[in-house]
């Protein structure tokens, strides 16, 4: 029999828009229970791997798969919780409503008590879960945000910059969070900008620069690489070093 199939592979993923190639082949695979980031400067293409990934667009090329499945199959998707990089549920729902909104698409049900103990653990203050969502700050609606896709319980995680709008004291909680997510066996695909969060906590890394994915590897293999001991630094030099477009 074949070993556990990988939570996320991506196969030669091509994707043009009007002709322009903003993603060009792109292959890689996630291990059970890493960790895995992605960088990248803005509009190196992350978020549009994410939705090939999540079916949300077509890909002209190639194809994702979920734990072996292609990640057409909504079947297969249901193995994944997703945090889109620009999160914003109706405003008209309260916290705990769109929790249990969350949870019902995947056939759950919501556990109010666990939903507030979860809470906490983000730094995010449960009362405001009584609370509409138009009344949240970014900040706190990020955190509802992190708080669903938690909840869900799914053995992948895909946050798109799940770091956004949140102060220092949360972005700490958030990865002992994702710390937390790990232990307990899930795997998780990230992108941030804050590259020193990224090093901290992510097995390995995957660097994407205009479209094109030249690096997959561990945070200390890419800073040897660039002879730095800033994964930013690191990042920096190989990017104005390498005119990764023209190969
Ligand atoms: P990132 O997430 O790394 O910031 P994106 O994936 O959002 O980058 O964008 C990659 C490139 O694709 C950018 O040049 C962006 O302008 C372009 N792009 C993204 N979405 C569209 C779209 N719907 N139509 C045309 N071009 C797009």
């Amino acid at each position: 029999m074949t070993a556990t199939a990988s939570p996320l592979s991506v196969h030669d993923v091509h994707k043009t828009y009007a002709g322009r190639k903003v993603l060009a082949d792109i292959s890689f695979s996630l291990v059970p229970g890493e960790i895995f980031g992605l960088i990248g400067l803005n509009g190196a293409g992350k978020t549009t791997l994410i939705k090939i990934i999540l079916d949300l667009i077509n890909a002209q090329q190639g194809d994702a798969k979920i734990f072996g499945a292609k990640s057409t199959n909504l079947q297969a998707r249901s193995q994944l919780s997703y945090l889109p990089e620009k999160f914003q549920p109706s405003r008209y729902l309260k916290g705990m409503e769109y929790l249990d909104l969350a949870l019902s698409y995947y056939r759950k049900k919501l556990d109010k008590n666990e939903a507030q103990e979860k809470a906490a653990k983000l730094d995010l203050d449960p009362k405001v879960l009584a609370l509409r969502v138009g009344g949240y700050s970014k900040g706190v609606g990020q955190k509802l945000g992190l708080l669903g896709a938690f909840m869900v319980d799914a053995s992948l995680l895909i946050l798109d910059e799940p770091m956004s709008g949140l102060d220092p004291s949360a972005r700490i909680k958030l990865k002992n969070m994702l710390l937390d997510q790990k232990k307990q066996g899930k795997t998780i695909f990230f992108s941030s900008h804050i590259l020193s969060d990224i090093d901290e906590i992510c097995d390995r890394i995957g660097v994407i620069h205009e479209g094109k994915l030249f690096f997959i590897g561990t945070p200390q293999a890419f800073k040897a690489n660039y002879q730095e001991t800033s994964l930013e630094k690191a990042f920096l030099n190989s990017i104005e070093g390498t005119d990764v477009a023209s190969h």
